[in-house]
């Protein structure tokens, strides 16, 4: 089967996907050999695919914008020591939004100098951890962090870099959970009277250190219209502050591209991303006779996303009057998207769609519900898969689930989250053990109390 090479964020597939005699390989492996080495579910990341989306934007900024440039990791997307290390190495800087991510980053070996702390709500052991560590920069959401950032600072002595979160007040049409930088969004500062606020007050604060703005739009967009609005609203407030002395040295315009979920989606790669912001950065410092700020941004589903597959165990099959549907070993436990926001996925049997390992087919295809094995009737990952009979004891591979599946996957129902593997050429890393039964109960504790000396009085007695 041919291989069609679309840059990775509008594939579906990951870029080494090819389909043979094995059933659907990724990185040189068969996905059934995977499951049977490493169980099922699967997470399975494709080393190619995130060298391809990481260096398209690093070169992509680096050649369209004649000033300094950063690419941050938003690392929320998918947090993991060695998947966050291997971006690195690619010349990545990384973002990180609670404690457990900058403890992951560090114990990923980042420096910290190349980690930006974000988040709306730090709490007071989060800006702790931040300053002992040393981040490159703080990413201030209000005015009430500013406060609380210098009384830490000054209490242990440090400095901290700072960069204000703006809300820009723009509409990105994408889903209304993910859309961030409209005017009643819960993120960051209005222009106006609270900016100019936050600004005095930072300006008075003598740990604090003003380096520039950044403003973030929202999540899988799939128009580059909302990125050039933001640099335009972040380049007028930074000729604004120039003026008032406050320069803005850096500019960070969020992350936010959209990624290919089925054929029908359209995103605008990588390249097209970067040039248009480049060239609309530096035209727009040009215009204003500003000096060119370092511009970032902080790309993370379209780093890791179509990096990313799942293969699931296929239980049963089961048909209705109404629907028939294939009952899979995971569902909103390893991937609540579907539920959480009406998120649609590609499938395709692992074996193929003409049968197992290629040979006959097997059946006609026809439509199937892919249904998890939660206690939720919304526990759907797919609701209308065109699919063969892929019977009982096949595999299904659902693609594009490198961002936000691990990263909001739960143990409800006590299930135990999935291991991931990193694939390339062949070759397959483990980055997440399975969990086990003793993780799930290793932080249970079981007061002595409840357990009572002598039997209770039978209460289900008449
Ligand atoms: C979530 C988030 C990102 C990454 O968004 P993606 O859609 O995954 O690229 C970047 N910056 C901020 C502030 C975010 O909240």
């Amino acid at each position: 089967m041919a291989i069609v090479r679309t840059t990775c964020n509008q594939a579906v597939r990951p870029l080494t996907a090819t389909f043979g005699s094995r059933g659907w390989s990724v990185g040189g492996c068969a996905l059934d050999d995977l499951v049977d080495r490493f169980g099922s579910p699967l997470y399975v990341m494709d080393e190619a695919t995130i060298v391809s989306a990481a260096s398209a934007f690093v070169l992509g900024l680096r050649s369209a914008y004649p000033g300094p440039s950063e690419i941050l990791y938003a690392s929320k997307a998918l947090c993991n020591t060695g998947i966050n290390r291997l971006i690195h190495e690619l010349g990545l800087g990384t973002e990180v939004v609670s404690g457990g991510e900058l403890a992951t980053a560090l114990a990923a070996g980042i420096p910290a100098d190349r980690i930006v702390f974000q988040g709306n709500a730090k709490s007071p052991d989060e800006i702790d951890l931040g300053l002992e560590a040393g981040v490159g920069r703080f990413m201030v959401d209000n005015l009430d962090e500013i406060e609380a950032l210098q009384a830490r600072a000054a209490a242990s002595g440090r400095q901290a870099r700072i960069l204000l979160r703006i809300n820009p007040g723009i509409e990105a049409h994408t889903h209304e959970f993910i859309r961030t930088g409209h005017v009643q969004s819960k993120f960051g500062i209005r222009p106006g009277a609270a900016l100019d606020y936050a600004l005095e007050r930072l300006e008075a604060s003598r740990n604090l250190e003003f380096m520039g703005l950044q403003l973030h739009v929202g999540s899988q967009i799939f128009d580059i219209t909302p990125f050039l609005e933001a640099a335009d609203v972040g380049l007028d407030l930074a000729a604004e502050l120039a003026g008032r002395n406050l320069p803005v040295r850096e500019l960070d315009l969020g992350g936010g591209l959209g990624v290919a979920y089925t054929e029908a989606d359209d995103p605008p790669s990588i390249a097209d991303l970067t040039a248009a912001v480049g060239k609309a950065v530096a035209q727009g410092c040009e215009r204003r006779g500003l000096p060119l700020p370092k511009l970032m941004l902080e790309p993370g589903r379209a780093i890791v996303a179509t990096a990313g597959c799942t293969v699931y165990q296929v239980v049963a099959e089961k048909r209705t009057h109404e629907r028939q549907s294939l009952l899979v070993d995971g569902g909103m436990a390893d991937n609540p998207r579907p539920a959480l926001y009406d998120a649609v996925y590609s499938c395709d049997p692992v074996a193929g769609r003409m049968g197992n390992r290629g040979d006959a087919p097997s059946g006609a295809e026809s439509t199937w519900t892919v249904a998890g094995k939660a206690c939720e009737e919304g526990d759907v990952l797919v609701k209308e898969a065109t699919l063969p009979s892929v019977g009982g004891k096949r595999r299904l591979v659902l693609w594009t689930t490198g961002a936000y599946c691990f990263s909001m996957a739960s143990n409800y129902n006590r299930l135990v989250r999935p291991a991931m593997v990193v694939v390339g050429d062949g070759q397959a890393d483990l980055v997440r053990e399975r969990e086990s039964f003793e993780d799930l109960l290793a932080h249970d504790r079981l007061p002595l109390r409840f357990i009572s000396p002598s039997p209770r009085p039978d209460l289900a007695s008449p």
